[in-house]
């Protein structure tokens, strides 16, 4: 599979749209929240979105470049949780990651700590699931600081079937093969949290 972002000064800009429209819908609010896209796969290679700053108003330069293991390869300082990103990278061969603070995903972790089912609904084929998968579990994993158990924990937890997994007490991690098809995915599994947080 071939990086999503084939020059790395290509990659600040289309993070810096994504980042100001989920920070629209309130999922990035008081600067948290990430968002990755892969620019080389040998060696691996992701640029993240800066830390510390607020996700409305990033700029194409507010990004920061690691290597397999969430470190910095071009100086700067990433979020630790660029770590995750490359795990779920090396992990599922995504193209790109998002990772925002929902009050769905709190909310439903919460009330589902074990993972929550989804079924029975017409939204789950924007996950690209075929029409006669009826049910699936969204898993919810328990919350570290420490990027290593996190992911260990991640691993353990995923659905293959499913581009996402929600961290309790803290929010979600959705993936995709490009930013936008990543974007899809979180809006959906979004949409689908809210409508179970309201039933
Ligand atoms: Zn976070």
């Amino acid at each position: 599979m071939t990086a999503v972002v084939t020059d790395p000064a290509e990659a600040g800009a289309p993070l810096a749209a994504e980042a100001a429209r989920f920070a629209s819908f309130g999922w990035m609010r008081g600067t948290s929240g990430n968002l990755s896209v892969v620019t080389d796969r040998d060696p691996l290679r992701l640029a993240v979105t800066a830390s510390g700053l607020d996700k409305s108003e990033l700029t194409p330069a507010d990004v920061v470049f690691v290597d397999g293991d969430g470190a910095p390869v071009d100086g700067g300082n990433p979020s630790a949780e660029a770590a995750l990103h490359a795990r779920v990278v090396r992990l599922t061969g995504a193209g790109a990651v998002v990772h925002v603070h929902t009050v769905a995903s709190v909310a439903m972790a919460r009330r589902h700590p074990q993972g929550i089912v989804l079924r029975d609904l017409e939204m789950l084929k924007g996950l690209g699931l075929p029409d006669h998968e009826q049910e699936v579990l969204l898993p919810v994993i328990a919350n570290s600081q420490d990027m290593g158990v996190l992911g260990d924990r991640l691993e353990a937890a995923r659905e293959p079937r499913v581009p996402a997994v929600v961290v309790a007490g803290h929010g979600l991690y959705v993936w995709g093969r490009d930013p936008r098809r990543a974007r899809h995915h979180t809006e959906v599994v979004e949409w689908l949290l809210e409508l179970e947080l309201t039933v």
